[in-house]
Parts: C-alpha cells; sequence; structure tokens
C-alpha cells in the first residue's frame, strides 16, 4: 500500500469541510428529526457503536457489520438520524482499525465516504416513491436497493480514492467479497429490527442486539481457534523444514524469514544464552526486513524484557509502548508498540531468547505465545542438530592433535587447487613438504607425550609463520605439508625458508614425560623442507607430492637436514 502523502490528505480535510455541515444541513432539510423518541435514538446509537467495536474477524479480513442497525434508523427517523448515527459510529470504527496520526486521513476520508453514501442510498430510497406504511415487500424490495447503492457507492468510492493515490483496488478481492455477502445479509435484520422497534421501542434493539453480538462473540471465539490450527499447521511445516538444514545460519535465516510470514513483525531479535559469561549474546536482528549487524552490547540476567524471560523461562507479551516502557532496559528501537518474547528451550532450559516487535498497537494475539513456543523448541533443536553437524564436519577435516587440517581435506583441496589451475583461473600452485629432524630422538629422550606436546607448539609456529599464505595440514606423523596458491616456486620457497629459521629460533618449552619431577624442558629443534611447484615442474597433483618428498629427502635430509630444498629435474 502506498503512503498517501500530505496534499492528499489536505486536500481530504478539506472536501471535509465543505461537505460535512452541507451535508447534514441538506439532509435536515430533507428528513428533520421532529418527532423521535430518545430512548429509541439512545440504544440505537449504543448498538451500533458495541457492533462497531465487535467486528467479525475471518482470517486476516476484519468485517463491521452495522449495515442492519442504519437501515432501521433510516426506517424509524430517516436520512438525517441515520446519518448522523454513522458519523458517531465512525469513532469507534477508526479506534478499532487502530488509527493513528499518521493515519488520522482516514478521518476525514470515510467520514464524507459515509455522508455521501447515506445522501445517495436515502436518496434514492426517497426517489423511489415506496413508503414504510406501503406494506412488507415493497419496503423489502426499497431496502434492498438502499443496502445495494450502500455496498456499491462504498467501494466505488474506495476504488476512485485508490486510483487517486497510485494503488490498485480489486472490486472482486476476497474482503470486498466477503464485505458483499456480510451487507446482502443484514438486509433482513435491518427490516427485522425496524418492524420490532416499532412494535416494542427500545426493548428491540436488545432482543435483536443480544443475539446478534452473542454470535459475533462465538464466531470471533472460533476464529481465533481456526487461527491457532492454521498456524500450528505452518508451525509443524517450519519445524520439518528447519531439520532439514545443517548449517546454523541457515537455520536462522529460515526461522527469522518463515516467522515474519507468520505474523506482522518489525523487528525480529535473537539471543543466545552465553553459558561461559552467563549473558545473552545477539545472534540475529533483523530491523524492517533488514538483517543488522549484531553489535548490541550483551544482556545479563534479569536485565530488560529478554533478560527477564531468560531468568524465569516465561514468555511476556505487550501490546503497547506504555506497557513495557518501564520494563526495558538498554537498547530498543523508539517506534515499537508490540512485543512478543519466549524462551527458546530444550530439555526444559532457556538456551536462547526470541524478541519479536511490531509498530502497531496490540499487533500480537495471545494465542502467538503457544505457537512461537513450539516454534522456538523446533528452532532450539534444529539449531542443535546443525552446530553438531557442523563440528562433526569440522571434525572430519582437522587433526585432533594440532587441529591443523587432516592429510584427507588437504588431499581433496590439493585436487580443487590443481583443477582451478589446469582450468587457467590460477598462475602457479607450490607446495612445502617438512619433517622434523631427528624426531626420534626427542620421543626417546622426553617421552611420547611430550613428543605430542612438540608437534602442537610446531603447528603453532607454523600458523604464525605461514597461516596467512598457505592452507597447513598434518600430513601425517611428525610431518606437515602447506599448499600455495597462486605462488610460484621462488615464493614457496621464500617462505620454506621463513618456516626453517623461524622453527630454528624458536625454543620449544615441553614436560619432561619420562623424568619423575617431570619438570619443564626447553629445547631446540630444526625442519628440513622440500619445495615443489607446478606448472614448473609437474602437471599432475600426484607428482607435486612426490617431488617435494623427493627434494625433501635427496635435497635437504641427504645434505644434512635444517635445509629448505628446492625439486630440480
Ligand atoms: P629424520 O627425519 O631427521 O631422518 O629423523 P626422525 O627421527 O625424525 O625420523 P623419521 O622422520 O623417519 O621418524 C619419525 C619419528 O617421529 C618416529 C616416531 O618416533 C615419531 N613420530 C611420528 N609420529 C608421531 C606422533 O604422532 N607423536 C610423537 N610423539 N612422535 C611421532
Ligand atoms: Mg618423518
Ligand atoms: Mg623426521
Amino acid at each position: 500500500m502506498k503512503e498517501v502523502n500530505k496534499t492528499v490528505k489536505w486536500v481530504l480535510w478539506i472536501i471535509w469541510l465543505a461537505v460535512f455541515p452541507s451535508g447534514l444541513y441538506f439532509a435536515y432539510q430533507v428528513s428533520p428529526l421532529q418527532e423521535f423518541d430518545w430512548t429509541i435514538v439512545i440504544s440505537v446509537v449504543c448498538l451500533a457503536v458495541i457492533s462497531a467495536y465487535l467486528p467479525f474477524k475471518v482470517d486476516h479480513s476484519t468485517i463491521f457489520i452495522i449495515h442492519w442497525i442504519n437501515l432501521a434508523a433510516f426506517l424509524t427517523y430517516g436520512l438525517f438520524f441515520e446519518m448522523l448515527l454513522m458519523q458517531i459510529v465512525l469513532v469507534p470504527l477508526l479506534f478499532r482499525a487502530r488509527m493513528t496520526f499518521k493515519t488520522l486521513y482516514r478521518f476525514p476520508l470515510n467520514s464524507t465516504m459515509f455522508m455521501l453514501i447515506s445522501l445517495l442510498a436515502g436518496l434514492v430510497f426517497y426517489q423511489i416513491g415506496i413508503d414504510v406504511s406501503d406494506g412488507f415487500w415493497p419496503l423489502m424490495l426499497a431496502s434492498g436497493i438502499y443496502i445495494f447503492i450502500h455496498i456499491f457507492a462504498n467501494h466505488i468510492y474506495l476504488y476512485v480514492f485508490n486510483w487517486i493515490i497510485g494503488n490498485r483496488y480489486s472490486f472482486l478481492s476476497s474482503d470486498t467479497k466477503l464485505d458483499y455477502a456480510a451487507t446482502m445479509l443484514s438486509m433482513p435484520f435491518g427490516l427485522a429490527l425496524y418492524y420490532l422497534l416499532v412494535l416494542l421501542g427500545p426493548a428491540a434493539t436488545l432482543l435483536l442486539g443480544i443475539p446478534f453480538l452473542a454470535v459475533t462473540l462465538i464466531l470471533r471465539l472460533y476464529n481465533t481457534a481456526e487461527r491457532v490450527n492454521i498456524d500450528l499447521a505452518k508451525s509443524a511445516k517450519i519445524g520439518h523444514q528447519l531439520a532439514e538444514r545443517l548449517n546454523v545460519n541457515e537455520v536462522l535465516d529460515l526461522f527469522t524469514n518463515k516467522l515474519a510470514e507468520l505474523m506482522p513483525l518489525d523487528y525480529t531479535y535473537v539471543l543466545d544464552v552465553h553459558t561461559n559469561r552467563d549473558e545473552l549474546v545477539l545472534l540475529r536482528r533483523i530491523e524492517n526486513g533488514q538483517l543488522e549487524p549484531n553489535n548490541l552490547s550483551p544482556v545479563r540476567k534479569g536485565e530488560g524484557i529478554s533478560g527477564k524471560v531468560w531468568e524465569t523461562g516465561d514468555a511476556m507479551l505487550f501490546g503497547k509502548k506504555t506497557e513495557w516502557v518501564e520494563e526495558v532496559e538498554g537498547y530498543i528501537p523508539a517506534d515499537i508498540e508490540s512485543i512478543i518474547c519466549v524462551p527458546i528451550q530444550r530439555d526444559k532450559k532457556t538456551v536462547a531468547v526470541l524478541l519479536a516487535a511490531s509498530k502497531k498497537k496490540n499487533a500480537f494475539g495471545t494465542h502467538l505465545i503457544a505457537i512461537l513456543e513450539i516454534l522456538c523448541s523446533y528452532l532450539a533443536i534444529a539449531m542443535q542438530n546443525a552446530r553438531n553437524y557442523q563440528r562433526n564436519i569440522k571434525r572430519s577435516e582437522r587433526c585432533a592433535l594440532t587441529g591443523l587440517y587432516n592429510f584427507r581435506y588437504f588431499n581433496e583441496q590439493l585436487e580443487k587447487e590443481f583443477s582451478r589451475l589446469e582450468k587457467g583461473h590460477m598462475n602457479a600452485l607450490s607446495l612445502i613438504l617438512l619433517d622434523i629432524d631427528h624426531f626420534k630422538k626427542v620421543n626417546d629422550t622426553y617421552g611420547h607425550e611430550s613428543g605430542n606436546d612438540l608437534l602442537k607448539e610446531l603447528a603453532g609456529v607454523l600458523i604464525e609463520t605461514a597461516g596467512g599464505d598457505a592452507l597447513i595440514a598434518r600430513y601425517g606423523g611428525e610431518e606437515f605439508v602447506l599448499l600455495l596458491s597462486e605462488q610460484t616456486k621462488e615464493e614457496a620457497q621464500m617462505i620454506g625458508e621463513k618456516i626453517r629459521c623461524a622453527v630454528e629460533n624458536t625454543i620449544f618449552e615441553i614436560q619432561h614425560d619420562l623424568s619423575k619431577k617431570r619438570e619443564m624442558s626447553k629445547i631446540q629443534m630444526t625442519v628440513s623442507i622440500g619445495v615443489a611447484s607446478s606448472p614448473e615442474d609437474t602437471d599432475s597433483y600426484k607428482n607435486l607430492l612426490r617431488n617435494a618428498d623427493r627434494a625433501l629427502y635427496i635435497g635437504a635430509k641427504q645434505k644434512g637436514r635444517n635445509k629448505v630444498a628446492v625439486y630440480a629435474k
């Protein structure tokens, strides 16, 4: 829906100022309210106001059924009274439709519309020349025409207004069809009310009003139950879709997208319980449909709305700003009105918190709490599954001792990079193979456990020296391998040299595993390095590894160790 611009708003007020007094004056001239019963007037006004305040809700549409009351009012006291009644009813109608300052233009728009429609329908009725005293069938016919004009004029008016501001308006949308049906059905009710008013006076409004309002309330309850059912079915579907995602980010994206389809949302925040720090840390922040950075301060237990929900494990729902403004601490956008905040629980333990908000007042029904709690339990499980999956993937790619990539992963990457090279997406691919010198002696002297510690420390040195340039993996045993994309043989040789020097100059600290005291020992060691490159030396990735291996043993180990050797054909 397009925004209504300022000029249109001004024009609406000016038209209203011109139409309102003259319309009332004209109507009074046509059908002055002379002989009337105050009790009837008041009871009809009350019935109309209550009906306007309790609209029907079908799916997402809200339907106000008041035509039957204004038909009865028209038949009883004429055009002026009916027109006045419609103007009075406009107040609760707009209140129910959540008019804000920004949409204040709806008042002159609807007031003028009601007035013109009253005038048109009333004048046509008078023009037909049928009188209320002409008996049931003529009156029924005239009332039918009267109601028909009401509906039709209403939709034409809305069509013209939407056309002026550049919106599409359909005469046959599900909302308007529902409106036609409800209004036509209200005709017999209107006639019945008219006859009963003649017969019983104000008691007629009770006789018809009570069952009418009771049916309205029952339908509203039924509609809520229906909504719950629909939302539950949707939640189950979302739950299944969430379970299929194996990546935490994808799970969160899907969840927040589906949530926005399920309910009217302007803001969504997912906060994760950080057990180590005992804080709620922002995981997702969506404001006005935009993903925003997670750069808000963490929330402590009991602090603000989300902190309280985390502490108590109970959901919180607010319909308007005045209800929550006292509760809030820290960040919250100023234009929020409605807030719903639920714990995300797994095994009855709160693992995260969802806070959703809308700029509209009373945007969330209470039934949404139950729906959101179910959805959030799906989310908790899906997130855990995705996290486990990602952890397992990481584990399967890494060496458990050093945290470096394992040889399997390295091989896959080598194959991929080689195919990039073959396709011409890369100019050079180099490989460094590294073997610790006389490592057996370290094991023999300090023990296997200390040897392992040394391997871990060496991994740290490799990451520090070449982490930015290479993919580093543990080849096996005390041998490591580095893959250098887009690096020539000379560049790789220089990196190899950097590593060799770094290792030579590092003092490694290990615990003496074999001595009784297990004292710390400082040791130094050296590495031998072999370098090979493609396409310079070979055009097969298997040969690249073989060449580096040959360089390592022939060029470095055999020539005295602590050397960097480059493969030579
Ligand atoms: P050089 O390479 O200089 O010829 O001598 P080296 O003693 O290092 O000989 P080589 O590379 O052939 O031997 C590997 C030794 O490394 C054998 C074993 O004791 C040790 N080693 C291999 N894998 C591990 C491991 O995972 N942990 C420990 N602590 N030692 C290992
Ligand atoms: Mg070895
Ligand atoms: Mg060795």
